[in-house]
């Protein structure tokens, strides 16, 4: 397996992830810088917006209503002008200055806005200037009516000192006195003449009725002197009317020109206040742009970034925590013993982890197979080995020549039959038997024939045993021996006379015997066995039933 500490591969699972978070992350500082940038852009456009278009569209509002104003202001003093003489100057010194402290705030800031105030500046002087004449025919015709107002007392005074003239004695002159009457009337009637025609038409009215005046007969020195006095002042009454009348004109038509003026000056403030509230607008839809935008440029950073963290985690899911709960699973499986697939796909870490687990896991299968067979070898050979155990039991126990229990077999029985009636009191029958005149047989047929013999009747007695609960064992050369558990004598003597009918039934020839075949002696021994006793006497018993029945002729069966 290799080792993934070393080197950099980009299979890796941690170098996968490393460099998805670092995508992710990298994804979302770009993103945030951008937007960052976007709303410092958005800032600046603002502030440009609020403190410089608006301010400067409100300097352009507030010069085209200083100019209004100003032109009011001067109307106002020029009707005021007209009807009272006051110290009140007629422009206010103060609106001009406001007016030229705000344009001097204004810079422009593209060459339509340099066009547009130039215009207002080119109408700015000669407005200002017409205000100034204007200002100067307001204070003339000022002056006028203050001296008008003099004229007119003077008149009257004239009026009243004609009055006492008049009532005096030498002064009775219905004639001169109308005349008189009617020059000052003219003259009076001149001082507020607003036409020149008019004016004119007074004048000569008035300079007809001096003419009567002067024409009339035997004028009393009075009445001359009156006359002398009455000529110029009625004259000079026309006299000051006319350049008043001048005046006048000149006035409205130094009110028109201001006017005028006033017109194009606020007509350019206003053309250049549009201007600025435009830009305005403009600038607005441009930020509300940016705005909206940056917004959408916000939103779908943040669905990107959304989708890639959904991704990420999608992949982290798919990639390392799926295929680990597979893993740890499958190990599990394995722990409780079941063997499914263990996952080794790919060339990652996690990959490895099963890469190395199926190593163990085929590890510990072999482990646990060589475990297994070396068991069953083991096993086997145990198997073997109490087989032949056995079977040295069975070939230690079992004479070899007649194939039944031998002696050794035969006294074992002894020692535990002995034990079992001793323990539950029951008896014990034990039968000796003996080939007869067998040394006899051996002799005339030879030793092999006597083997064979042998191993004859000890079948034959083992065969008829199989229906009785017994033992039977070769006791040593041509004898044998039967244990009879829970037997007694008599019970005894019945299986002994079963084995001798069954091997005389068999008839094997003996020709050596008187009977011409084989046959058997028996002694039969019973007892009740005691604790602490041997089985000695019991065979002795026996043995010496045996015996006498040899003595007896053979051939048959002594109880003891
Ligand atoms: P009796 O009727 O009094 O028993 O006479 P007997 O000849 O049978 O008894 P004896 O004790 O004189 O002889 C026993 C003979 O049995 C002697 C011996 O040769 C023979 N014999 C003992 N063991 C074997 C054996 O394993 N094989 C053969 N062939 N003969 C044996
Ligand atoms: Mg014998
Ligand atoms: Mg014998």
């Amino acid at each position: 397996m290799k080792d993934n500490r070393q080197g950099f591969s980009l299979k890796g699972i941690g170098v996968r992830l490393t460099l998805i978070l670092i995508g992710v992350m990298g994804f979302y500082l770009l993103t945030t810088w951008h937007n960052i940038r976007a709303l410092q852009e958005q800032s600046r456009g603002f502030s440009v917006l609020s403190g410089s278009h608006f301010e400067r569209t409100m300097y352009a509002a507030e010069l085209s209503r200083d100019a209004e104003v100003i032109a009011a202001q001067a109307l106002e003093s020029l009707m005021g002008a007209r009807r009272t003489a006051s110290d009140i100057p007629p422009i206010d010194q103060d609106l001009l200055r406001i007016y030229q402290n705000v344009r001097n705030e204004i810079e422009p800031a593209s060459e339509l806005e340099r066009l547009q105030l130039a215009e207002l500046d080119r109408w700015q002087k000669p407005y200002f200037d017409s205000l100034k004449k204007l200002a100067d025919k307001l204070s003339e015709e000022q002056s006028f009516q203050l001296r008008q107002q003099e004229k007119l007392n003077d008149l009257l005074a004239r009026l009243k000192s004609m009055e006492q003239g008049l009532a005096s004695p030498e002064a009775i002159d219905p004639a001169f006195n109308a005349y008189a009457l009617a020059a000052l009337s003219y003259a009076s009637l001149a001082l507020s003449s607003e036409k020149a025609g008019q004016l004119r038409r007074l004048e000569l009215s008035a300079h007809k009725i001096l003419g009567y005046l002067k024409n009339l007969p035997s004028l009393s020195p009075f009445q001359q002197q009156y006359l002398s006095q009455l000529t110029p002042v009625v004259s000079d009454a026309f006299e000051f009317r006319r350049p008043v009348l001048v005046s006048q004109r000149a006035s409205l038509a130094a009110v028109r020109q201001a006017r005028l003026y006033a017109q194009k000056l606020t007509t350019s403030s206003y053309n250049y206040f549009l201007t600025l509230k435009k830009t305005a607008m403009d600038a607005t839809a441009t930020y509300q742009q940016l705005v909206s935008e940056t917004f959408r440029m916000i939103a779908i950073f943040s669905v990107i970034f959304v989708l890639l963290m959904v991704l990420t985690v999608l992949f982290i899911r798919e990639k390392v925590v799926r295929r680990l709960d597979d893993l740890q699973q499958v190990m599990h499986l394995h722990m409780e013993g079941k063997h499914p697939e263990i996952p080794v796909d790919g060339e990652d870490e996690i990959s490895d982890m099963g890469k190395a687990f199926s190593i163990f896991v085929e590890a510990r299968r072999k482990a646990e197979q060589e475990l297994i067979e070396a068991r069953q070898e083991a096993e086997d050979a145990n198997q073997q080995l109490k087989t032949l155990n056995n079977q040295l039991q069975m070939l230690s126990e079992t004479d070899t020549l007649t194939q039944i229990p031998n002696r050794r077999r035969f006294e074992q029985e002894l020692q535990t039959l002995w034990r079992h009636c001793t323990r539950y009191s029951h008896p014990l029958c034990l039968i000796i038997i003996d080939i007869d005149n067998f040394k006899l047989f051996n002799d005339r047929y030879g030793h092999h024939a006597g083997d064979h013999c042998l191993y004859h009747v000890a079948q034959l007695l083992l065969q008829e045993m199989e229906t009785c609960q017994g033992m039977l064992a070769r006791y040593g050369g041509e004898e044998f021996v039967v244990l009879l558990p829970e037997m007694d004598s008599i019970q005894g003597k019945n299986v002994a006379e079963q084995l001798l009918s069954a091997v005389k039934a068999a008839e094997l020839k003996h020709l050596g015997s008187p009977e011409g075949i084989v046959t058997l002696s028996m002694g039969i021994a019973s007892c009740l066995p005691e604790s602490g006793t041997v089985p000695y006497r019991l065979l002795q018993r026996a043995d010496e039933a045996l015996y006498r029945a040899k003595n007896a002729g053979r051939a048959r069966v002594e109880v003891a």
